[in-house]
Parts: structure tokens; sequence; C-alpha cells
């Protein structure tokens, strides 16, 4: 049986119904990534010896009738997320000793919920990036064509699940990087509401938009490991007092009727032809599972990009502080403090996270900051106004993931710029806070994956993950493997 090529939830019935064991599941998978993750580099650290354990433990439980809802499932952990004893590296020179004296709440509520982790997986560098090219140890390969990059940051949490390493992953989401990589690798990442998932054990990049989500081969998978990891949290107190619902009785919500919005901003220049005939395909898919589809308009959408590019940085510059030498992470003597400073922080950090906080200092400093931070922070409302009208309207906007496919390794790390505008369709829904799932809706003629944005108001992943299964289920396009 080929059980990488199972979806969560299968993989979680046959643990239920005894039909395998964890231990056998878990060395079966942690087989595939020995041999097969060479080729595309999306774990930073593999925890064999520890999975292992826990799925022993997970199966001897079981026979005790323990019947915690994940109980031996694996997953695979971004490695900005701190699992307890491991590696949390951050794909940093400056986090590369670190290893967390505790878990991110997200990772103590799956333990409870019965699952196991394989490991960590690669991102751009402190999650600052599109490709995963960032990262100080070594680029991640889309499984789908390995010339080509996983997008970012959650490259290597979107490529393991694509590769059959794992059925599910977590990623984080500051401005597409759940949403893009899962798009370019062709499988499901959800960025929920800002405050549905507790954020503790989380390493900062920008506070007030940082996400945790899930990354999986299907919707459902999506609405399984929301249903553990969102919740109010102590520890976060931006994390939100609402209600958990069953995502998973959710997704069969009668939908027909409900009206799709199609913002005309994200159609213009710029976007791939076929990345638009695939999003139009599915419009079309929509249309005939009875929703209604209308144009609408996100009249600020065009300053997305820079606003988010001075909000994030300006965040990051000053998250970033701590990292000083003293508290924790590296440390380069010098003759004096300032001079361990300067040595700590050159060395440590990597070109693209010095530019952001180079940016952010200065868009925070004394005679800027009006200009900058607070424009930006205006906009920014602007930008939040424009789907509160639109949803006043409509109970979903669908759209784009990225402009393009996959690009090639290499094509766009020296242009920052380049870089930076192709997040112009995910950006938005940070900055207003809102819901937004990536899932996959076709191929590009040269095989690569494309992605379809379904974006829904605060607190609507039980409709907006509904929309989404439904459609999953009408192309079936999760039982598609990339040959490696
Ligand atoms: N690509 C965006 C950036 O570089 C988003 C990253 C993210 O969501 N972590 O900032």
């Amino acid at each position: 049986m080929e059980w990488f090529k199972l979806p969560l939830t299968a993989q979680l019935e046959l643990l239920n119904k005894g039909e395998v064991t964890s231990r056998s599941l878990t060395s079966y998978l942690l087989k595939r990534i020995e041999e097969k993750d060479p080729q595309i580099k999306a774990f930073i650290t593999v925890t064999a010896e520890e999975a292992l354990r826990a799925a022993e433990e997970a199966d001897k439980s079981r026979g005790q009738k323990d019947h915690r809802p994940l109980l031996g499932l694996p997953l695979a952990i971004k490695d900005n997320i701190c699992v307890r004893g491991a590696p949390t590296t951050c794909a940093s020179k400056m986090l590369a000793q670190f290893k967390p004296p505790f878990d991110a709440t997200v990772i103590k509520k799956l333990k409870e919920a019965g699952a196991i982790f394989l490991g960590k997986t690669n991102l751009d560098e402190f999650a600052m990036g599109s490709s995963t090219e960032n990262s100080a140890f070594f680029p991640t390969r889309n499984p789908w064509d390995r010339e080509r990059v996983p997008g970012g940051s959650s490259g290597g949490s979107a490529a393991a699940v694509a590769a059959g390493f794992c059925a599910g992953a977590l990623g984080s989401d500051t401005g597409g990087s759940i949403r893009q990589p899962a798009s370019f690798c062709g499988v499901v990442g959800l960025k929920p509401t800002y405050g549905r998932v507790s954020r503790y054990g989380l390493v900062a990049f920008a506070s007030s938009l940082d996400q945790i989500g899930p990354i999986t081969r299907t919707v459902k998978d999506a609405a399984l490991l929301l249903r553990y990891i969102a919740g109010r949290d102590e520890k976060d107190s931006t994390s939100a007092p609402h209600e958990v619902p069953d995502y998973l009785s959710a997704l069969k919500l009668n939908l027909k009727g409900a009206k799709i919005g199609i913002p005309k901003e994200y159609f213009g220049e710029g976007l791939d032809d076929e990345v638009r005939g695939k999003i139009q395909e599915a419009l079309e898919i929509f249309k005939d599972m009875g929703l209604a589809v209308k144009e609408i308009t996100l009249p600020h959408t065009p300053y997305a990009v820079a606003a988010y590019y001075l909000i994030a940085p300006a965040e990051a510059s000053s998250n970033l502080a701590r990292y000083d030498g003293v508290k924790y992470g590296l440390r380069v003597e010098g003759k004096d403090l300032i001079d361990m400073y300067k040595k700590t922080r050159s060395q440590g950090f990597g070109a693209e996270v010095k530019r952001r906080i180079m940016i952010g200092t200065y868009a925070l400093s004394a005679g800027y900051y009006d200009a900058y931070y607070k424009k930006a922070s205006q906009v920014r409302t602007l930008i939040a106004r424009d789907f509160q009208e639109a949803f006043k309207e409509v109970d979903f906007i669908v759209g784009p993931v990225a402009p393009t496919p996959a690009f090639k390794l290499g094509e766009r790390v020296d242009d920052p710029l380049k870089m930076y505008l192709s997040d112009i369709y995910t950006i938005s829904v940070n900055l207003a806070g809102i819901v937004g799932l990536s899932l996959p809706c076709g191929f590009s003629k040269e095989g690569l994956p494309i992605g379809l944005q379904i974006m829904g108001p605060h607190f609507s992943e039980e409709k907006v993950l509904a929309l989404g299964h439904q459609f999953e289920e009408i192309l079936k396009l999760y039982e598609k493997y990339p040959e490696i």
C-alpha cells in the first residue's frame, strides 16, 4: 500500500481501525524522507528517534482505550514554531543552535490530541521571503520540478506534503507564506483569521500580521487540523475568545445561492495567462455548483505591497532586536559590548533579514515615522475597509494566489522588488486579518500546479473550508502526485 498518497483523514481512519500502527506508518514515512528528501530538502531537522518513540507510545496507549482524535498521526512543523527539545532554527545562523525549552501552544494542543512530529521544515530566514531561497542553510526544491522553487516562506512544509513525506504540516503566514507555497506545490494552505490560532511559541516576524495555519493535501484535512490548533490561549493576548466549531461537519454546509465576488484588481496586468485561464475555469465550476459570481472592486489593492513592505519590516526590526548575543542565540565575541553586538548581528543575519531591519528601522525613526509607518497604517485601514464593503455584497472573494506558477531557482533572488511584487494577491488578506484559503485548481502546460484563493470575512473558516472542500471534490486534484 502506498500510504504516502493518503490524505491525513484517510491515514487517521487506518490508524483508528487498527489497520496500520502508528509505528509502521511513521517508520514508512521516515524511510521515504531518508530516501527522497535529499532531492527536495524539505526538512532542516528530522526527529526520527523522537517520532518513533512517540509512535510506539501512541500504539500502546491505543491498546489501553485511548481515543484521542489525532492519536499516532505524523505531521511536520515549520522551523519557526517551537517544539520542545528539537532545534528551532528559523533557517537562520542566529538560531542554528537554539533548542526551545517549551512547546508552542499549537504543538502542545496537537500533542494533547495525540499527534506526533517527524521534524522541522525549511523556510526563508525568519519567514522573510517567497521562495525558501533565503534559508541560511539550503534552498528547498519544488517536487513538481526540481529546478523550481517551492514558494515561501513555508516552502519546506508545502514541499514535504506535496512529496508525500507527511500528509499534514504547519506553516505561518504573514503576507502569504502558507498560501503561496501551497499554490506552487499543488497542495492546500489555510491562513486563518488573525487571532484564530495562538502564536505563542511562533518566532515573531510581524506581530500584527503573523498567523499559524495548516498545509495539507485536502481541504478536509485542513479543517481537521484547524479544529485542534484553534482557540483562545491565555499566553497569546491577541488570540480570540470565539468558540472553535467542528470544521469537519461544516464541510457539508449548503452554499447554493451564495455569492462570490471577483475583484477586478486581481485580474489586471502581470497575471499569467494560464493562471487566469484556470481561475476562469474554476469560476464556471462555482456557477455549476449553484453559486452566483459577480465582479467587485477592492480599490486600494495597488497600495497593498507598499504598505505591507513598510509595516512588516517595521515590526520585524523591533521583534528582531532581541537577537543581541546576550539573551540567547548566536554570540560572536568582540572587543567591547558594541563590537560584540555588531559582530553577532552581522554574522548571524542574512542579507534579506538585514534589508528588512534597515527598512523597518528607517520607517520608524523620528522624522520619518509619519511619512512611512503612519501612512502605511492608514492605507492598511483603507484596505480592510475595502473588504468590509465587499463582504456586504458577497459571501466570498475568489482570485489567484500568485501571479505565476512556481518560478526557477535563482530567477528572482537578486531582485527583491520583483520578489515583493509577486506577493500582491496574498498580502491584503493579512493586512485585513481575514481568512485566505489556497487550493489547487489545475496545472500549467508545463505541468506546474496552479492555486486558487478563496477569501472570507473574519471567522468565516467554516464557510470558506466548505466551499473549498465542495470544489476539491469535483476536480479531485489531490489524487495527483509528482514523480520523485
Ligand atoms: N513573502 C512575504 C515576505 O517576504 C510574506 C512572508 C510570510 O508570509 N512570512 O514578507
